[in-house]
């Protein structure tokens, strides 16, 4: 066997090494991904049975609208969703009752919280229109002033541009507004 030889078979020996290896971690990677399935349907199991109601004689879950629970077989009585030993109907009617207000106090609590971020919004729409309103008003008297000016000096000054004695008087009249006042 010469050295090209040697050096083909090495190669291909390789090749198979590194077959093997992909396909053994591909099913590894499989397994895990089974094992992360398994897992997670474990723990949902789990969190349904924890939010199960207690029985009231061995504290295990109890399945809703059983007479007898599963783990202990003793006999228990509901109301809603409330499990009790038989004879303690009225406090698992108190604790409905109280279930129920709870629930109800939490919705009119949710409902109000709308209510309150609707007139926000409201609120700041108006004062958005308040601000435009009032930028409008500022600049119309400016506009008009521009106007003035564009058409003063754009036709020879043939429009009647306020002399002096216009000025004069205006002094005047805000001299005698500011006597009458005080
Ligand atoms: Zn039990």
């Amino acid at each position: 066997m010469d050295f090209g030889q040697f050096n083909a078979l090495q190669n291909l020996q390789n090749n198979l090494q590194n077959l093997q290896n992909n396909a053994a971690n591909t099913a590894r990677l499989q397994q895990l991904h089974a094992n992360d399935a398994e897992l997670s349907r474990l723990r949902q199991l789990l969190d349904e049975e924890a939010k199960k109601p207690k029985c009231p004689h061995c504290g295990g879950p109890c399945e809703q609208g059983f007479e007898r629970c599963k783990n202990c077989g003793q006999e228990v009585i509901w109301h809603g969703r409330f499990v009790g030993k038989p004879g303690s109907l009225e406090r698992l009617k108190a604790m409905h009752e109280q279930h129920e207000q709870a629930q109800r106090q939490a919705h009119m609590a949710r409902m109000e919280a709308q209510k309150r971020a609707a007139q926000s919004v409201r609120r700041k729409q108006r004062s958005e229109r308040l601000a435009g309103l009032i930028f409008w008003v500022l600049c119309f008297p400016l506009i008009l002033l521009f106007l003035y000016v564009l058409l003063y000096f754009g036709t020879d000054r043939q429009l009647p541009w306020p002399d002096e004695s216009f000025f004069n008087e205006l002094q005047q009249a805000f001299q005698d507004f500011k006597i009458k006042r005080s």
